[in-house]
C-alpha cells in the first residue's frame, strides 16, 4: 500500500500495534535496487508488518549536491516492495515531513546533531550538516512509524554507527539491524549513484572493492602496520580516480587506528567521473 501522509501511517501502526504485531522499518532514499531488497527481506523475514519509507531528505544534501537530480523512481519502487510483500511503502513530500517553508532552513527546525567527533571525520568532513540531517530525519522516521526494528546497510557504515549511537543516546526504543553490503558479482558495491557512471566508470570504480580486499588480504597475511597497508592502495589508484580518503577506524567508535586488528574497518571514498562513490570493509 502506497501512503503519502504521517497521518495514514499512524493510523495503520495503530492498528498493527493493538494486535500486537511487530513493525521492521526499512529507511531508503528511493531508485531500490538489490542492496535495499535485502534489508527488506530481512525485516519481511523478522517482523510481522514491514514500513519502507521512500524520501529523497533535502535537509541531508549539502549545497552543491545532486539533490534535484537524484534518481526518484517511485513506480519502480513500489512494485519492488509490493512484489517483496511489504505492507507499506510510506512515500511523503517534503512539505508533508517538514512543513512550508521550513525546508533547507535550520533557524526553524529542530534538529537531532550527532557527536562532532562522529561526524567530524570520512563522509562528514566534506558533506557538512550531512549527518545532523540523516539524524533528523531517521528520528523523524522512528516517530512517525514507532517500529520495533529499523534495517540499516553497512555500505554506509558511518551512518549505521551514528545512527547507533542516536538510539543509545537519545534512549529510543527501537534495535537497529545491520545488514551487510550487497555488491555486484564484479565486487562493486551497489549504489542508487552508479547511475551516474558509464560502462567504462562501473569499470573504474572496482578500485574501491580493489583497495579493500587487497587491504584485507595483506592483513590476514599479517601486516597490521596502518601506514603499510594505506601504502598497497596506490599501485591500484590511477589518473580516473581522485582518492577523498582511506582511513582505518574503531567499528564503534570511529577513532583512528594506527595498528589494525579484528575491530578496524577500512573506510574509502573515491571519485570516479565526478561521481562521489563510498565502500568500507571489516579487517
Ligand atoms: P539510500 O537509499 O542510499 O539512503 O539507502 C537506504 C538504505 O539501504 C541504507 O541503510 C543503506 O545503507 C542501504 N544500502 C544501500 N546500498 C546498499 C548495499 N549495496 N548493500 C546493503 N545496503 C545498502
Amino acid at each position: 500500500m502506497l501512503v503519502h501522509t504521517i497521518e495514514e501511517v499512524r493510523k495503520q501502526v495503530k492498528e498493527w500495534k493493538k494486535q500486537g504485531l511487530t513493525v521492521g522499518l526499512v529507511p531508503t532514499m528511493g531508485a531500490l535496487h538489490a542492496g535495499h531488497k535485502s534489508l527488506i527481506d530481512k525485516s519481511i523475514a523478522k517482523c510481522d508488518k514491514t514500513v519502507v519509507s521512500v524520501f529523497v531528505n533535502p535537509i541531508q544534501f549539502c549545497p552543491g549536491e545532486d539533490l534535484d537530480k537524484y534518481p526518484r523512481t517511485l513506480e519502480a519502487d513500489e512494485k519492488l516492495c509490493t512484489d517483496s510483500g511489504v505492507d507499506i511503502v510510506f512515500a511523503p513530500s517534503p512539505k508533508e515531513m517538514y512543513g512550508e517553508g521550513t525546508i533547507m532552513s535550520n533557524d526553524f527546525l529542530t534538529y537531532v546533531i550527532p557527536p562532532f567527533f562522529y561526524t567530524n571525520k570520512l563522509c562528514g568532513k566534506s558533506r557538512v550538516g550531512h549527518f545532523d540531517g540523516v539524524c533528523t530525519v531517521v528520528n523523524k522516521l522512528f516517530n512517525i512509524v514507532q517500529p520495533d526494528f529499523a534495517f540499516f546497510g553497512e555500505k554506509d557504515r558511518q551512518q549505521l554507527i551514528i545512527l547507533k549511537k542516536m538510539v543509545h543516546d537519545l534512549n529510543i526504543p527501537v534495535e537497529i539491524i545491520p545488514c551487510p553490503i550487497v555488491r555486484e558479482e564484479s565486487g562493486l558495491a551497489l549504489s542508487s549513484r552508479n547511475k551516474y557512471l558509464s560502462e567504462n566508470g562501473k569499470k573504474e570504480a572496482l578500485v574501491l572493492s580493489k583497495i579493500l580486499n587487497n587491504i584485507k588480504t595483506c592483513y590476514n597475511k599479517g601486516i597490521k602496520d596502518v601506514k603499510a597497508l594505506t601504502e598497497t592502495a596506490y599501485s591500484f589508484i590511477n589518473d580516473n580516480h581522485s582518492l577523498e580518503y582511506l582511513e582505518f577506524r574503531d567499528k564503534d567508535n570511529l577513532e583512528e587506528k594506527e595498528i589494525a586488528d579484528g575491530n578496524t574497518i577500512v573506510f574509502i571514498a573515491l571519485r570516479v567521473e565526478n561521481v562521489r562513490l563510498i565502500d568500507n570493509i571489516e579487517l
